[in-house]
């Protein structure tokens, strides 16, 4: 027997059966049968006797024998009963299904192990369909007193794979392959990490011998998954960093030396500065930078951007920032070209909805290399969108990013421009090793000086007018509101309703000339979104009633007020960037999340959450507890996270131990080569062909 025969190769699956567990769990092969882990374990250490039995004991186990069998016919069907007897008492077994084999099969008089879910009616024990092993076998079989319980489907079990059954496959299959199960970790890593070895293991996770063992096994495999995770991982940033050439940027020159000591309006804290010596250590060498910059909403993320960018500049190249949306980068054209503006520095802006006549030149400017910074959507990665040579390649919250975009900025020239992410969503530390490995991170964890924490409440739709009066006096000292709506999908009419609603109830509460209220939704066309933008920004309007298209980045330092409608309906981490178009400038700024009054435990969290903390690092940790990281901004695409065993949110101290070991590992041998590493190497090897899954992240 082979670990890569198929399953039917074991005895009693038959090639249907097989067909079954290979369409419904995904298992084809022996080996993936054997790493297939149970989900919980069945404590079966305790046999009853039937005396000891009490009504509530949920599920039982029983050494007793079968006196008599009795078929009963009832109206819908017939049904079997047995007398189940052992030393101190009797009960009744019940069938419905299969009773004419069973009658024939089941031995009277003869000793059976019987466990099953306990009934009790009109004085009478039962167990309805009963797991029964004769007494002999039980004795003869691979046993554990915690017995494993697979996950399985309807149609498995319809079709006769019981749980029962699948745990006879494994303890077939152990039986018999046990010998050839080959280790996977080096004997160094084994004695440092104190694990045990990968037979025991296997054997323990499916009939662990005693919880003990069990949990050494978990710990076991949940290492090893995670330490292969993090070797691929590790050896990709590796692999970037001694190979993949990039572009030079040697000196610091005049522009940046300009903009540094002429026109940079306030003194970096000391989180920018930290990053951007991170940056420029990366794009002084000759490797490749591919770094994510985290940091919270307001810490001041463009400017660092913009002093990496000049860099650029001063080293002959040309720079971009790509934003997700026409309003993002129109912001960021109008915030570099104003810092600019004193300097011979050419900047463009490029979207959806440049003219014809505009982008010509961009494109000409571009290629003849007179253009020095580009900046836009999507449109920029159009394939006539040329560079003479691009540099640097900034991309703003990258979550709204795929991976084919991220690569296709690589495409533009003949070295990879460098990259550099700037994602606002904070990213736990644990989660973003995982999902993130091979790339570096930077992170700017402090904010800017005078920052005002931005006060939070929960209100009720009820106080709604409490609420507009509120707004009534924040306008009157001429700040700015935003009132958004919940748009889940663009495309739900519902939710257009009710922000039409509102927008109407709003502007019947705040009417002009008094006041002006300006609206943004998706399905606007986007030169009459930046025209009501541009009302809002210039202070014309004082109310924004719109949907989350403003949710990132959007920069109004004279709006004070967030008001949420709605607020259950929105995530943890949108909540948060909504939050974060506040608190921009001196004043005091508020968010007033307002909701109906039933509310789901996870909504009320959520809502507490906002109220408690404004660390986006904290937000984030909730949202990862909360939903899981599946559902995470940027993990859904990298499919390091269907991990069989491990867990990134629980399993943290092993996460960090196998990055490290993985790091230690491939620091003394980048090639996995070392005699003491061929195991390692084996099992690397093995993985990245089979899956491939964790080679696409950048
Ligand atoms: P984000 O990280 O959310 O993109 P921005 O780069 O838009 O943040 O910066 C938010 C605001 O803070 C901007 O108005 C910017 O000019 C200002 N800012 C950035 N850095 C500093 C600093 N070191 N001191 C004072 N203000 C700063
Ligand atoms: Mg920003």
């Amino acid at each position: 027997m082979n670990l890569n025969n198929p399953v039917y190769y074991l005895k009693g699956v038959s090639n249907l059966r097989a067909s079954i567990i290979s369409a419904e769990l995904g298992l084809s092969r022996l080996n993936d049968l054997l790493h297939f882990f149970p989900y919980r374990y069945i404590d079966r250490t305790k046999f009853y006797k039937i005396n000891e039995i009490i009504n509530n004991n949920s599920e039982i186990q029983v050494v007793g024998s079968i006196s008599a069998l009795k078929t009963i016919q009832q109206k819908n069907g017939a049904r079997l009963t047995g007398k189940f007897q052992d030393e101190t008492g009797a009960m009744e077994l019940v069938w419905f299904k299969g009773y004419k084999w069973l009658k024939d099969s089941i031995k009277i008089n003869t000793p059976y192990v019987i466990y099953g879910k306990l009934n009790y009616f009109k004085g009478v024990f039962s167990i309805v369909h009963p797991e029964m092993d004769l007494l002999e076998d039980y004795n003869r079989k691979l046993q554990t007193k915690l017995q494993p319980v697979y996950s399985s489907t309807d149609k498995l079990v319809n079709s006769g794979v019981s749980n029962k059954i699948f745990r006879g496959y494994l303890q077939d299959l152990l039986q018999q392959i046990f010998e050839q199960i080959q280790e996977s970790l080096s004997a160094e890593l084994i004695v440092s990490q104190d694990l045990i070895g990968k037979k025991e293991a296997l054997l323990n996770i499916h009939f662990p011998t005693s919880p003990e063992m069990l949990e050494k096994a978990q710990y076991r495999l949940k290492f090893e998954e995670l330490f292969f995770i993090q070797l691929q991982l590790v050896r990709k940033k590796l692999i970037r960093k001694n190979k993949i050439k990039g572009y030079v940027f040697a000196k610091v020159g005049d522009s940046f030396n300009e903009f540094y000591s002429k026109y940079l309006p306030f003194n970096l804290t000391n989180a920018q500065k930290k990053v951007l010596k991170e940056i420029r250590n990366d794009v002084a060498s000759n490797a490749h930078m591919n770094r994510l910059l985290q940091g919270d909403v307001g810490s001041g993320k463009t400017i660092v951007a913009l002093l990496a960018m000049l860099l650029a500049i001063d080293n002959g190249f040309q720079a971009a920032i790509i934003a997700p949306t026409e309003i993002l980068a129109s912001q960021h054209f109008n915030a570099i070209q104003e810092l600019l503006h004193k300097m011979n520095i050419s900047v463009a802006l490029l979207t959806g909805s440049s003219k014809v006549k505009k982008r010509r030149e961009i494109h000409e400017g571009l290629e003849n290399g007179q253009l020095n910074i580009l900046i836009g959507t999507h449109a920029l990665l159009e394939d006539k969108v040329k560079f003479h040579n691009l540099g640097i390649a900034v991309i703003d919250e990258q979550h709204r990013f795929g991976v084919a975009q991220r690569s296709k900025m690589w495409q533009k020239n003949e070295l990879p421009p460098h990259i550099l992410v700037m994602t606002a969503t904070p990213i736990p530390r644990t989660l973003a090793m995982s999902v993130y490995g091979d790339l570096d991170i930077s992170v700017i964890d402090e904010l800017p000086p005078g920052r005002k924490e931005v006060k939070t409440v929960h209100r009720y739709d009820s106080n709604r007018l409490a609420v507009f009066k509120f707004m009534k006096q924040e306008i009157e000292k001429g700040r700015q509101v935003y009132v958004v709506y919940p748009l889940i999908e663009e495309s739900k009419a519902m939710d257009y309703k009710d922000l039409m609603d509102g927008y109407e109830s709003i502007s019947r509460e705040f009417p002009m000339p008094k006041y002006q209220i300006s609206i943004v939704h998706g399905k606007m066309k986007a030169a009459d979104k930046e025209y009501e933008m541009q009302r809002f920004v210039k202070g014309e309007t004082q109310i924004m009633v719109a949907t989350t298209v403003i949710e990132v980045g959007v920069n109004v330092p004279n709006a004070s007020i967030m008001v949420i409608e709605s607020a259950e309906r929105f995530g943890l981490s949108q909540l948060h960037q909504l939050r974060g178009r506040v608190g921009r400038g001196a004043d005091q700024s508020y968010c007033v999340l307002l909701s109906s009054f039933k509310l789901s435990a996870e909504a009320k969290t959520r809502l507490k959450t906002m109220v408690e903390t404004s660390d986006g690092f904290k937000i984030a940790e909730v949202d990862l507890k909360l939903r899981g990281p599946g559902n995470m901004m940027g993990t859904q695409q990298s499919g390091v996270l269907n991990l069989k065993i491990a867990d990134v949110v629980k399993d943290t101290s092993i996460l960090y131990k196998a990055r490290n070991a993985a790091i230690e590992i491939l620091q003394d041998d980048p090639n996995l080569l070392k005699p003491a590493n061929i195991f390692i190497h084996k099992t690397y090897a093995e993985i990245s062909k089979t899956t491939g899954a964790w080679s696409n992240i950048s």
